[in-house]
């Protein structure tokens, strides 16, 4: 078949998640979509998955997506003639220990917020449902009656008929081998056949995405590793309306494939597969399987349907997988590239997520935002860096388990540790930091007392650093902490159109005077919050623009695409420039006082202004501003000069009460003091009239700013349906997480976005959104019987829409 000279779309690999991008453009009336397959559809990972469909997944956008793949997938054989084998067979996982069984209990109450039907069953219901099955070891059961699973070449097949049928042209044997580009976008590709142009391109090249980004110099951080089960021979009593059995304690899965048993396995210790490239002849392909290694698992497995011990295994087979670093997929646009897409690294889950994918990816592109908030796939979390080989060789390692691992809160990741150090990482070492990771950065979380480990032991309940972090929070609230955030990502904007491209990306007036700072947020022009940050007025012509280190991709692409053409401004990252040191707590100003000949009175460094001071030999920029709410100062210094800073304030810090405080402690502060974290608390399609943060508006500055029609619209609309509330549990005992329901009067009015234990207010503190009928004000919000949610136990809270801790702000402004 002949190429086209020119099309709208170009979608890359002919996979589950190709085919099904390519369906979901014609659905939204996109008929001008061609798909490129190197060698034939379904050739590459997607024929030889098992099919299972599992609808309870890690985060909320994985679970919505794995819902609607489920619901499409019931429906495409109807629409398309082509058969999919859907069997409704659903799903029970099982608990080994008691802290699964709890992670399984929170989990069940969170699926349900998003239609997900789940429940716990006993034991015994087990064994009804599964006789082969040995229950003796079981902590809990939950059963997902939804679940099921499908052949993923036939939904494949189905997707791409559904898509031609809609339209689009799907070429078999042509290879993507290049793209053309101009001014930042991408304008076509090349091929073995020949150039196309395209105004849009979606990498869904699975394992080879990495490779196809790095024509384009997008980079893709995934890597495959080995995946593998096993088929037994045929065992008497086996049926395919068998549950598929999720065995997390034994890193395994087991399903009915035509009268044999068929066990997945998802060890804790995976080996990484073909990081010097693909084979060229890779198609229909498998890796010939490594006994050896896998044999400890495959027994380990078996005893969960102990006749698998005596009957024969027909096929172990072994096939490649794309693992990203954090389990996520890779979604959305290139930060390097406009108009290149990603839809790759789908870690295990590409064919229970692959209908969803393709739905997001399709109105990403027709309409130029994702239809939900997907920030946790968002290809724009993860960082250039991430693609490093060895990087993603050592943490692949790690990735494929993750799945079936325990999900402790705080849990950390093991490998590919020391990406980031700050010049202060060994002082903070000294001092009793246990160290966790963000963006690659190792920083502090808690600090160990003298004698003890600096070492996570994770559980349900309180961890082992509970009161480390309460004598931390204690501190800064009553005499002053000391925390290191040098990860913290430093952007400076500068030229003479600095002040009118950031006013207009910027709900607030950036147009302030030099030393000022700023709190803003970026919206979308939904009126979504796409980042919230600061911005200090340095001179007339630069900003310092501080952002949390996992944000960095995202704030600098999205300050590039909202610039206009022309415009004179650079952007240049200073974040290795300077370390950053943060005082807060009462003494503070007492305490950087002692160690500078400026004065730093509240007179000469007011609220919300910055100024360059002398330290010893060395000069910084103090900025008064607060995350915990009490007196505090960030310390932006230049990197040479950080450690005797940081041994001068330490020295002199002995006689103000000073404390090492780590991350756990400032959410626990910020908590308390109901500021909002974005990615948790606020996003794209959270408004910041929704989560209390209006006052940012700045509603009537001249050339307006991105979003406000959105908002002005939404504020006429009358009173708001949705709010972002905080939440105070009346029993000191329980802790919360994050995405527990939060029932007013027995109804699930919505859930929590972030939580952690307020050791000021003697309790745990979440917020989280509450919707409520059209018309009802502040008070029938606040009126109601409020209970929050965590596994199977309800807990009565307090609610309010001021902070419940200093809500008029007297200790940080005095
Ligand atoms: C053993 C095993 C079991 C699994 N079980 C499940 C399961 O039960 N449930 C589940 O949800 N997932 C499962 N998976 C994962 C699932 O198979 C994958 O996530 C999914 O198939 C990925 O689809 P894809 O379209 O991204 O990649 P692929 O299917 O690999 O498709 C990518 C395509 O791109 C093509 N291509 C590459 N480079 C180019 C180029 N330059 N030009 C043109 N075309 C190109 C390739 O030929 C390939 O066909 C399993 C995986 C394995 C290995």
């Amino acid at each position: 078949m002949t190429l086209p000279d020119q099309v709208r779309v170009v979608v890359i690999g002919g996979g589950v998640i190709g085919c099904s991008v390519a369906y979901h453009l014609t659905k939204l009336g996109w008929r001008d979509v061609l798909l490129l397959e190197r060698r034939q559809l379904t050739c590459g990972t997607t024929w030889h998955a098992a099919g299972l469909l599992t609808s309870l997944r890690d985060t909320e956008t994985q679970t919505r997506l794995a819902k609607y793949s489920q619901e499409l997938y019931r429906r495409l054989e109807a629409e398309t003639g082509q058969a999919t084998g859907f069997i409704g067979c659903g799903s029970i996982q099982l608990a080994r220990t008691e802290d699964k069984a709890e992670e399984m209990r929170r989990g069940v109450a969170a699926a349900g917020l998003f239609g997900v039907e789940a429940h716990e069953i006993s034991p015994r219901e087990v064994q009804v449902r599964w006789p082969l099955a040995d229950v003796n070891d079981l902590k809990g059961a939950f059963l997902f009656p939804d679940d099921g699973r499908i052949n993923p070449t036939d939904v494949t097949q189905a997707l791409a008929k559904g898509a031609r049928l809609g339209g689009a042209q799907i070429v078999e044997n042509v290879k993507v081998t290049g793209f053309h580009c101009d001014q930042g976008r991408v304008i076509g590709v090349q091929t073995n056949q020949g150039d196309v142009r395209a105004e849009y391109v979606v990498n869904c090249a699975g394992l080879w995405a990495r490779e196809v980004g790095q024509l384009a110099g997008v980079a893709v951080p995934l890597l495959a590793a080995e995946h593998y089960y096993l088929i037994s021979e045929p065992i008497d009593g086996v049926h395919q309306l068998l549950p598929i059995l999720r065995d997390p304690g034994n890193s395994a899965y087991i399903r009915e494939e035509a009268g044999k048993l068929m066990v997945g396995l998802f060890e804790p210790t995976a080996r990484p597969w073909g990081l010097d490239g693909v084979p060229e002849d890779f198609c229909f392909s498998d890796i010939p399987p490594d006994w050896d290694r896998m044999s400890p698992y495959i027994e380990q497995a078996m005893r969960r349907v102990p006749r698998l011990l005596e009957t024969g295994i027909k096929l172990l087979f072994c096939g490649p997988e794309s693992f990203t670093p954090d389990h996520n997929y890779l979604m959305g646009e290139a930060p390097e590239l406009r108009n290149f897409f990603v839809a790759a690294g789908f870690n295990s889950l590409g064919i229970l997520s692959g209908g969803g994918a393709g739905l997001v990816m399709a109105h990403w592109i027709v309409n130029g935002h994702p239809p939900m908030d997907v920030w946790s796939v968002n290809l724009r979390r993860m960082h250039r860096w991430q693609s490093n080989p060895s990087y993603l060789r050592d943490r692949t390692v790690e990735t494929l388990g993750i799945g079936y691992q325990d999900h402790w809160p705080f849990r950390q990741s093991l490998t590919a540790r020391g990406v980031k150090k700050s010049i202060l990482h060994d002082r903070m070492a000294c001092a009793g930091a246990c160290f966790g990771e963000s963006a690659g950065w190792e920083r502090p979380n808690w600090f160990a007392e003298s004698g003890q480990q600096p070492v996570y032991q994770y559980g349900w309940g309180r961890q082992n650093w509970f009161e480390n972090s309460a004598r931390e929070h204690r501190a800064v609230r009553e005499r002053v902490g000391l925390f290191e955030q040098s990860s913290f990502a430093k952007l400076l904007v500068q030229g003479p159109d600095a002040e009118r491209v950031l006013n207009r990306i910027a709900n607030a007036n950036v147009a302030v005077a030099v030393g000022k700072v700023v709190y803003t947020q970026f919206l979308n022009e939904r009126g979504g919050i796409e980042a919230d940050l600061t911005l200090t007025r340095l001179a007339a012509d630069c900003y310092l623009v501080v952002t949390a280190a996992f944000t960095q991709t995202h704030v600098e692409a999205w300050l590039r695409d909202h610039t206009p053409p022309g415009a004179f401004i650079t952007l240049t990252d200073v974040t290795g420039a300077y370390a950053m040191l943060n005082m807060q707590g009462p003494n503070s100003r007492g305490l950087l006082q002692a160690v500078t000949t400026d004065d730093v009175s509240h007179a000469a460094l007011p609220f919300g202004t910055a100024r360059e001071i002398n330290v010893g030999y060395q000069s910084l920029l103090a900025v008064r501003l607060t995350y915990v709410g009490e007196l505090g100062y960030e310390l932006y210094v230049p990197t040479p000069f950080a450690l005797p800073v940081y041994d001068a304030l330490v020295e002199a810090g002995a006689n103000f009460g000073l404390q090492h405080c780590g991350y756990h402690a400032l959410n626990s502060l910020r908590s308390e003091k109901a500021y909002r974290e974005w990615s948790h608390d606020i996003g794209p399609d959270d408004d910041p009239l929704s989560a209390g943060l209006g006052f940012t508006c700045a509603w009537d500055k001249p050339g307006g700013f991105v979003g406000r029609e959105a908002l002005l619209a939404r504020r006429e609309a009358g009173p708001l349906q949705r709010r972002l509330v905080q939440f105070l549990l009346k029993d000191p005992e329980p802790l919360l997480y994050h995405h527990e329901p939060i029932r007013r009067d027995g109804s699930v009015v919505g859930f929590t976005t972030s939580a952690a234990y307020g050791h000021t207010l003697g309790g745990a503190v979440a917020m989280g959104y509450v919707t409520l009928p059209a018309g009802a004000g502040d008070e029938s919000i606040l009126s109601g019987h409020y209970e929050i949610q965590a596994g199977a136990a309800h807990h009565a809270a307090t609610a309010s829409l001021r902070p419940l801790y200093d809500p008029s702000n007297a200790r940080s402004r005095c």
